[in-house]
């Protein structure tokens, strides 16, 4: 077994990404929050993005398999009540990448437009609040009138 580090473990990490948006990394999006190590046993915490989310479930346990498959095999996953997660937290990084994706990234509060993330207008319409995931709403453009995910705010 290699030596555990918390920036080797953060490193490791950041090939587990948020199972509905595969393109960016739960430390992008603000899930991530601390490594511990003690002994041989590593302490991960992380956040929900909101409450309930059935993705939490999975990234626990892709956080668990992704550490055993690098030889770290005493891993608790703890799910921490601070700080609460909101959109801010998402890295420039994991914005740009959501946005290649072709889902809008989360506006900051004082933004009240949501953009098309295929041509920029800012001439949108919400057509649904549930799009494909709970996490999401369905956005039309009416320049391009493209349908596309917005990452919703959960601030
Ligand atoms: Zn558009």
């Amino acid at each position: 077994m290699s030596t555990a580090t918390e920036a080797k473990i953060f490193e490791i990490l950041e090939a587990v990404k948020d199972p509905e948006i595969p393109v960016i990394s739960i430390r992008e999006l603000g899930i991530l929050q601390q490594v511990t190590i003690d002994g041989d046993q590593i302490s991960v915490g992380i956040i929900p993005t909101y409450s309930g989310c059935p993705a939490m479930f999975a990234i626990t346990e892709d956080i668990k398999n992704t550490l055993k498959s690098q030889g770290f095999v005493d891993v608790n996953v703890t799910l921490l009540n601070e700080p609460v997660w909101n959109t801010d937290m998402i890295t420039d990084s994991g914005k740009a990448a959501m946005k290649a994706f072709g889902i809008a990234p989360p506006q900051s509060l004082s933004e009240q437009q949501v953009s098309c993330p295929l041509c920029g207008s800012t001439d949108t319409t919400c057509i649904s609040q549930f799009g494909s995931t709970a996490c999401k709403a369905l956005y039309r453009c009416q320049s391009c009138l493209e349908p596309f995910d917005y990452f919703k705010c959960h601030a």
